[in-house]
């Protein structure tokens, strides 16, 4: 059994999609076993999005995500990761397949709705931001 964690990004929050997303979610055959509502600080988004550090869209990428509550969740099933990414959809959402969350939930490439892990590594490193007893980022509603 593998875990992911799946955040529900600030203009799905907004937009009020988090419980349609989580239908998709459970009807995808994936667990949701662990779930809070939060907001981002900066330096946890800077962190937390470091790979992207070099990329020209980061600071709009941080402001983004720090924008408003998110719903950060840990997922649990076969292949959780990958089956979790399938369901999200191509990162942008004019690419997203039918059905994807992006396809249906997404305004835009950096407003794409959802997050997922992209590897066992990142997953733990991820939901070890959220979930943990040292947890990076404990501030909820
Ligand atoms: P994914 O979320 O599908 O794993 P990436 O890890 O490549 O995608 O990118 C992280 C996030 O950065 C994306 O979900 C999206 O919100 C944003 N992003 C990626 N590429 C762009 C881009 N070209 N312009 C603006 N935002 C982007
Ligand atoms: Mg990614």
């Amino acid at each position: 059994m593998e875990t992911t964690l799946c955040i529900i990004k600030p203009d799905a929050v907004k937009n009020g999609f988090e419980d349609k997303i989580n239908e998709k979610i459970i009807s995808s055959g994936l667990k949701i076993i662990k779930s809070k509502k939060t907001f981002l600080t900066e330096e946890i988004a800077r962190d937390f999005y470091k790979e992207h550090a070099s990329k020209p869209f980061f600071n709009e990428l941080v402001e983004f995500i720090i924008s408003g509550e998110v719903v950060v969740q840990v997922l649990e099933g076969d292949n959780a990761i990958k089956s979790y990414r399938s369901l999200m959809g191509a990162t942008n959402p004019d690419e997203a397949e039918e059905g994807t969350l992006r396809k249906l939930f997404a305004e835009s490439l950096s407003k794409n709705a959802v997050h997922g892990s992209d590897s066992i590594d990142n997953a733990k490193i991820e939901i070890d931001y959220f979930f943990q007893e040292n947890e990076i980022c404990s501030r909820t509603r």
